[in-house]
């Protein structure tokens, strides 16, 4: 499936729970060393690397906290020097955290925390990684976007900001980087069952989702595993819902 004289591994943000979780156990599936990153839960990232490997997978951690561009930096160097024949061909951009208010009583916290963990993240690591990837013509970018960015959601003003950016963005880069073989799409997703939704009202909410429940975080990863894989060369600029028809 692979060929380069570099090894491939791809790199999930907030690999270690979740979502990324999902992202990291499928891309490992379809042969990828997996590097997980993850911010302070070791614990959850431990477990997920050792589902990989009791799978038969090679997966390693990265810690490194994604709103900070100096760590983030520091992080992909010390990579790179450790693995001086790889280069990551496949990046999820997923970490992301949400900290919700109405606007009006939004604080500058609020707002700059999920602006630099959710958007300013995949400015810094894009920008590192996308290099390696023009250089041996080859790649795969997926951002992990929301529903909240397409079609705004209240009490999210920062959230859906830095997730309709992230849409721009993704659209933006997709055309900067097409000529070198590389595709950048988005997934969308809607409600899924994570950390990040444990405490919203699911019996309320499931009723406006057509397909009556909140989605799975494999739900998620199969079609972020699709759009890593060969079989999706010809899709880029792409957003991809995965919200169970909850989109009007
Ligand atoms: P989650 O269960 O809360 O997991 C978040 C993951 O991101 C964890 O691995 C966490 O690592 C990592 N993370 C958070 N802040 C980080 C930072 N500063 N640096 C590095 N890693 C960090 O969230 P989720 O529901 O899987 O969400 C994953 C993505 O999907 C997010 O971008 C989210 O906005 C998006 N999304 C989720 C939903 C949903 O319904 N769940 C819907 C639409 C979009 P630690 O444990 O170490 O902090």
């Amino acid at each position: 499936m692979r060929n380069s004289n570099n090894k491939e591994y791809a790199l999930v943000t907030g690999g270690s729970r979740g979502i990324g979780r999902a992202v990291s156990l499928k891309l490992a599936s379809m042969g990828y060393p997996v590097i997980i990153n993850y911010n302070s839960n070791k614990e959850a990232a431990e477990q997920t690397l050792e589902e990989i490997k009791d799978v038969g997978g090679e997966a390693e951690l990265m810690q490194c906290d994604v709103s900070k561009p100096d760590k983030i930096t520091e992080a992909l160097e010390q990579w790179s020097v450790m693995h001086p024949d790889g280069y990551i061909s496949v990046l999820v951009n997923n970490a992301g955290i949400r900290m919700d208010n109405v606007m009006v009583l939004m604080d500058d916290a609020q707002w700059n925390n999920v602006i630099n963990t959710n958007l300013n993240s995949f400015f810094y690591i894009t920008r590192r990684v996308i290099k390696d990837m023009m250089m041996h013509r080859k790649g795969r970018v997926v951002n992990i976007a929301s529903l909240s960015g397409l079609k705004g959601l209240p009490g999210q003003v920062n959230y859906s900001a830095a997730k309709a950016a992230i849409i721009g963005a993704t659209k933006a880069l997709a055309l900067e980087v097409g000529p070198r073989r590389i595709t950048v799409n988005a997934v969308a997703p809607g409600f899924i069952a994570t950390d990040m939704t444990k405490g919203l009202d699911e019996e309320e909410l499931k009723k406006s989702i057509p397909l009556g429940r909140f989605g799975t975080p494999d739900e998620v990863a199969e079609i972020v595993g699709f759009l890593a894989s060969d079989k999706a060369s010809y899709i880029t600029g792409e957003v991809i819902s995965v919200n169970g028809g909850l989109y009007t």
